[in-house]
C-alpha cells in the first residue's frame, strides 16, 4: 500500500510539473507578445435581428503560438489576470481596437466596437486616461467605443465602480454588462450603476429551446433590461430557431456562430461592404 501511495504521489508530481511548465511557457509567450505588440485582435460582428444588418462588433484577443496558431483567451486571460499582465494586455487591445476603428472609418464605416475589460483593468487608475489616449491618437469619437464588463468585475468595489462609470459616461462611452446572469451579485446594483446594454450569456441562449428554465431566464432578462431602458444583446446564437425566439421575446441584437465567428478587421470590412 505504501508503494502504491508513492507511485500515486509520483504521478501527481509529474502532472503538476508538466502543468507548471505549460504555464511558464504560456506566460513567457504572452510576455513576449506584449513586448513586441504582437497580440492579434479579431472582431465578432453584432447583428440587428430584425434587419440582419451589422450594428457593431466585439474585439476578441488572440495570442499566437510558435507555429502561428491561435491560443484561446480562455487559456491565457486567467493567466494574464494572475500574473498582473492583464492591465498591459487590455491597454494593447484597446489601442488595436481604436486603430481598427480608424481603418474602418477611413473606408466609410463608423462602426461601434466593444472591448472586454477585466476586473483588474477596470480597477486600475489608468483606465480612463488609457482610453482617452487611444481614442485621441486615432481620432475616434468616444461614442463609438463600448466597454464590456462582467457584473463580478463591477462588484469588486461598488463605490469606486459608480464613480468610474460616471466618468466614462461623461466621455460618452457605452457600458455593457457581459455574461449577464452568471455572476454572484444582487440586482440592486442595476439601480446604482449607469449601464447601457445587457449581454445575455450564451449558457442561457444555448439551452433556451430545450430547457424551460433557461427560456424563462432569457425572457426575464430581456424584460428586466427593457424595463430599465437598456439595450439587449444575446451572445452565442447558433441556430435560426434561437434567433427567432430571441427576436420574438424582443431582443434587438444577436451575436454568434449563426451570423459570424470572430474575424479579422479586413474580413469585417469585406462583410460590411457586402
Ligand atoms: P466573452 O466576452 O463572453 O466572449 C464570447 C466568447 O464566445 C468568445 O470566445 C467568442 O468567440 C465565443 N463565441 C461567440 N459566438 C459563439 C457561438 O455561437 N457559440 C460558441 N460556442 N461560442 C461563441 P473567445 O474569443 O475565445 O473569448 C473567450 C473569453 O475570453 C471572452 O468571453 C472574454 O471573457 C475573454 N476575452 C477575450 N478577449 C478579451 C480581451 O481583449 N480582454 C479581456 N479582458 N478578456 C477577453
Ligand atoms: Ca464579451
Ligand atoms: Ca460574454
Ligand atoms: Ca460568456
Amino acid at each position: 500500500a505504501k508503494q502504491e501511495g508513492r507511485n500515486r504521489y509520483c504521478f501527481f508530481a509529474i502532472e503538476l510539473e508538466q502543468e507548471l511548465m505549460k504555464r511558464q511557457q504560456l506566460e513567457s509567450r504572452l510576455r513576449h507578445a506584449l513586448k513586441k505588440h504582437e497580440l492579434v485582435v479579431l472582431y465578432q460582428p453584432k447583428f440587428k435581428l430584425s434587419t440582419q444588418e451589422i450594428v457593431g462588433a466585439e474585439a476578441l484577443v488572440r495570442l499566437l503560438d510558435e507555429k502561428g496558431q491561435f491560443i484561446s483567451p480562455a487559456d491565457f486571460i486567467p493567466l494574464a489576470e494572475e500574473s498582473g499582465l492583464i492591465v498591459e494586455l487590455g491597454k494593447q487591445v484597446m489601442l488595436k481596437a481604436c486603430e481598427h476603428m480608424k481603418f474602418l472609418s477611413a473606408k466609410g464605416f463608423d462602426l461601434p466596437i466593444s472591448v472586454n475589460v477585466a476586473a483588474a483593468q477596470f480597477s486600475s487608475a489608468e483606465l480612463e486616461q488609457d482610453i482617452k489616449d487611444a481614442l485621441a491618437f486615432n481620432m475616434i469619437p468616444a461614442k463609438l467605443l463600448e466597454l464590456e464588463i462582467t457584473e463580478t468585475a463591477l462588484m469588486v468595489d461598488a463605490q469606486a465602480t459608480q464613480h468610474k462609470l460616471e466618468q466614462l459616461k461623461l466621455l460618452g462611452i457605452d457600458i455593457s454588462i457581459d455574461d449577464f446572469g452568471t455572476g454572484y451579485s444582487s440586482l440592486s446594483y442595476l439601480k446604482k450603476f449607469k449601464v447601457d446594454i445587457m449581454k445575455i450569456d450564451m449558457s442561457f441562449v444555448r439551452d433556451m429551446l430545450n430547457n424551460k428554465h433557461d427560456f424563462e431566464i432569457v425572457k426575464t432578462i430581456i424584460s428586466l433590461g427593457h424595463s430599465m431602458g437598456l439595450k439587449l444583446v444575446a451572445e452565442g446564437v447558433e441556430t435560426l430557431e434561437q434567433q427567432n425566439a430571441l427576436s420574438t421575446l424582443g431582443c434587438e441584437i444577436g451575436q454568434g456562430y449563426l451570423f459570424s465567428k470572430p474575424i479579422s478587421a479586413e474580413q469585417l470590412l469585406r462583410l460590411l461592404e457586402k
